[in-house]
């Protein structure tokens, strides 16, 4: 980081500082108080439990060289910078590094935002520009109006592209965060009914999503999938040269179809780039993984990458921890998809489970999906039917809306648990393996199934 604490002031209150440790370098932007180090420069930020101004003492003992507040904190040992709000402060911040100082001329700054798979796509992105180019990404999962500006300022500048992504769950949100990144390079995967207790209804979430390409750069260009018709209507209003790709249209001009399952859970993709056919393996099998490799591939070729270079990045990318992972425990496939579930990733993972099964036996191990408002009921029974028309031959659901599901699947026997060994219990008697998906919502977290499944089968 190369910030003194006369960037900071002048970028946060517009004031030119010129008091003590003024040319200080700052190191780096912490959030969390008990992870201070000396020289940081540390933001007080409110949160449901606990509010940091309460621990403003112990971090500047810590270290701290600078503290942003939103109040006056007399007595301390640092200088102490006073904003109105320190959230949008980081935000704020965050913009500054990205105009004057992180992204050098010619550094790509690419936002990807959709309702399943960001972070699958931004994973994957990050890791085939990486082949080429010095990439910086979000740290795992950090999305939001403090991740997101962490983010952005943990990348040094002299990387020659950023790939961040964005998660929203409340209309306002996009305009929170479009601004804090001002892309380059905006693109939108997909959309589906999550996050409806803010979002409302499906042309809600369109409108929140599509809202991303308000806030290009100058010259900024958008991607948008066209395979949701009140998305791609959407972007289109906002940005008539918005550049689509699909996986169900081949004339589209970025286009990816799922060919085939390979080995330990990889899969095969005929990609069509601007005109151009080639193959591309990618570390994930299923239908709703050519999109991601459609995102990709078109994200690549805007920023200037070849076809050769976009296959062999995708073929040696991994995909990020809890999606849709494949491991083997005897004669088991364990696919841990577990990191999040809404309808449309629940729906499609099954379709993905059913289809690496092939004809063996197939294990669902589901957690209720959350958030969805007063279309819950409904949503977890229409759960009940993608489950049905992927014919699986066991499935254990922990969770409230378990009822919902039997309800939606009628003919199938969904066995009610709330202990992982209660589902290792029940494989144990079987003989033969088989494939076994263990999703749900994060707060289920159903990785302990996925980890006592591995552990003991
Ligand atoms: P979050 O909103 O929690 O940040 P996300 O949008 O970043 O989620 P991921 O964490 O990448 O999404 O993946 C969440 C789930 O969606 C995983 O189960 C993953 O396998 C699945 N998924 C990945 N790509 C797609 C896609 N194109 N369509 C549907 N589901 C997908
Ligand atoms: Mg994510």
């Amino acid at each position: 980081m190369k910030l003194s604490l006369r960037d900071v002031v002048l970028c946060l209150n517009g004031e030119a500082y010129s008091g003590p440790d003024a040319d200080r370098e700052l190191l780096r932007v912490c959030t969390d108080s008990r992870a201070v180090a000396p020289g940081d420069l540390f933001f007080c930020l409110r949160g449901e439990r606990f509010d940091a101004h309460d621990f403003a003492q112990t971090v500047a003992q810590a270290g701290a060289a600078c503290i942003v507040a939103a109040r006056e904190l007399p007595g301390l040992p640092c200088p102490v910078v006073v904003v109105d709000d320190t959230q949008k402060a980081l935000g704020r911040l965050a913009r500054c590094w990205r105009d004057r100082f992180g992204a050098r001329e010619g550094t790509r700054v690419v936002a990807v935002t959709g309702t399943a798979g960001k972070t699958t796509l931004k994973e994957l992105l990050a890791q085939t520009l990486g082949g080429v180019l010095r990439v910086a990404k979000n740290h795992k999962n950090f999305n939001n109006q403090i991740g997101l500006p962490l983010s952005i300022l943990s990348a040094d500048g002299t990387e020659d592209a950023w790939v961040m992504e964005l998660g929203i769950s409340q209309p306002g949100d996009m305009d929170e965060l479009g601004p804090i990144i001002a892309p380059d390079l905006a693109v939108v995967l997909n959309i589906g009914p999550a996050h409806l207790q803010g979002l409302g209804d499906l042309s809600g979430v369109a409108r929140a999503k599509a809202s991303l390409l308000r806030h290009l750069a100058p010259g900024g260009r958008g991607l948008c999938c066209m395979d949701y018709p009140e998305l791609w209507t959407e972007a289109q209003a906002l940005l008539p040269d918005v550049e689509g790709f699909s996986t169900k249209n081949s004339f589209a001009k970025y286009y990816a179809r799922f060919e085939e399952t390979l080995s330990e859970g990889g899969g095969l993709y005929e990609v069509i780039m601007d005109g151009q056919a080639f193959w591309a393996e990618l570390p994930a099998c299923g239908a709703h993984f050519a999109e991601n490799a459609a995102a990709v591939v078109g994200a690549c070729h805007m920023l200037g990458l070849d076809a050769e270079r976009i296959a062999s990045g995708l073929a040696g990318a991994n995909l990020p921890d809890q999606r849709f992972c494949c491991a083997e425990s005897g004669c088991w496939r364990v696919v841990d998809d577990t990191y999040n579930a809404n309808p449309l990733s629940m729906r499609r993972s099954i379709e993905a489970a059913r289809l690496l099964a092939g004809k063996e036996r197939l294990v669902l191990v589901l957690g209720d999906m959350k958030e969805l408002g007063p279309g819950a009921m409904e949503a977890h029974r229409e759960l009940g039917a993608a489950i049905a028309a992927a014919a699986p031959d066991s499935v254990f659901f922990q969770g409230e809306y378990a009822q919902a599901v039997a309800q939606g699947a009628p003919g199938v026997a969904v066995t009610r648990v709330d202990a992982p060994g209660q589902v290792l219990e029940a494989l144990a008697g079987l003989s033969g393996g088989g494939t076994i998906l263990v999703k749900g919502s994060r707060s289920c977290r159903m990785e302990e199934h996925a980890k006592a499944l591995l552990a003991g089968l």
